[in-house]
């Protein structure tokens, strides 16, 4: 066994604890809170406890209920809505956004038919925006003509009812920077978890969009998105854990929940060398400009 992996829960937490800063705002511009639950539920089925004291619902539930944490709750397929907005509807600083990320593409649902049961849906229940949409070359799911389609016609959507949108791009920049190219985003838009290129990342600045880093700013071998990171206006400027998705050092490997985010802003702050006091209220202000505040959860 390597030595990284003998790195022992207790190592991390520590690391953990040493990372964050009692009583300032951490915000995370994207998590996936029914995605933690399954993580949850699928550690306790492989070993019946759970040793991951930052995967406890009780400590995610401290967090989201806490005054130091605001953060959004991702949407990810066209029926998933109802059940998040249950979950979460009253926890008054986690916002909710939907989406039909592109792999409703490689559903049996006709895109068409999930456009409309997904337009019932936010219709019914208040969200602040659209997504995460986009396009994927990397799983190639569906073809590049149906993922193109799927996210145009959730742009439209976007547009209609006044929403900033939430882009996920993974392997297509091109097509990606075509789209930003082509059309004017009113409402603003989110590029999250930021893994493309230079250009996406001017193109998307261009186009007034934020640019939403990750766990990945802290993997060793990512030299060049930490360049890009310098490179963003502290105003265009979000943070995120992607949970439960990417964990940050040195938690790689295992899975995410929001109360990794300190790591995430402490990596941030070396890297833009700035104070993470001003980082939390750089990042909280973006957030909220973009999303409005008070959300329209009511
Ligand atoms: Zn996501």
């Amino acid at each position: 066994m390597s030595k990284n992996k003998k790195k022992s829960n207790e190592k991390r937490m520590k690391a953990l604890n040493n990372s964050t800063v009692q009583n300032l705002l951490y915000t995370d511009s994207h998590f996936h809170y029914t995605g933690m639950l399954e993580a949850s539920a699928k550690i306790k089925s492989d070993r019946e406890a759970i040793n991951d004291p930052w995967m406890e619902e009780e400590a995610i539930s401290n967090l989201i209920n806490s005054e130091n944490f605001q953060g959004m709750d991702i949407g990810t397929n066209f029926d998933d809505l109802p059940n998040r907005y249950n979950l979460l509807k009253d926890h008054s600083r986690i916002h909710l956004s939907a989406g039909i990320g592109p792999w409703g593409t490689d559903r049996e649902e006709s895109v068409d038919f999930q456009i409309n049961k997904f337009k019932e849906n936010i219709e019914r229940y208040p969200i602040s925006a659209i997504g995460e949409i986009g396009l994927d070359y990397y799983w190639n799911y569906g073809t590049p003509e149906k993922q193109e389609e799927l996210l145009l016609r959730q742009i439209e959507i976007s547009e209609d009812m006044h929403l900033p949108i939430i882009i996920h791009t993974r392997d297509a920049d091109d097509a990606t920077i075509k789209i930003l190219k082509e059309r004017t985003f009113k409402y603003g838009g989110i590029i999250h978890c930021f893994s493309g290129s230079r250009e996406l990342c001017d193109v998307a600045l261009s186009r007034g969009f934020l640019i939403s880093f990750a766990g990945p700013i802290t993997y060793k071998k990512n030299e060049e998105l930490r360049e890009i990171l310098k490179t963003v206006p502290q105003s265009s400027l979000l943070l995120e854990t992607d949970s439960p998705y990417l964990p940050p050092e040195p938690f790689r490997g295992k899975y995410n929940t929001p109360t990794l985010i300190p790591l995430v802003y402490e990596r941030a702050s070396e890297i833009n060398k700035v104070s993470i006091q001003e980082l939390s209220k750089t990042v909280s202000k973006n957030f909220s400009d973009l999303l409005g505040n008070p959300k329209r959860l009511d």
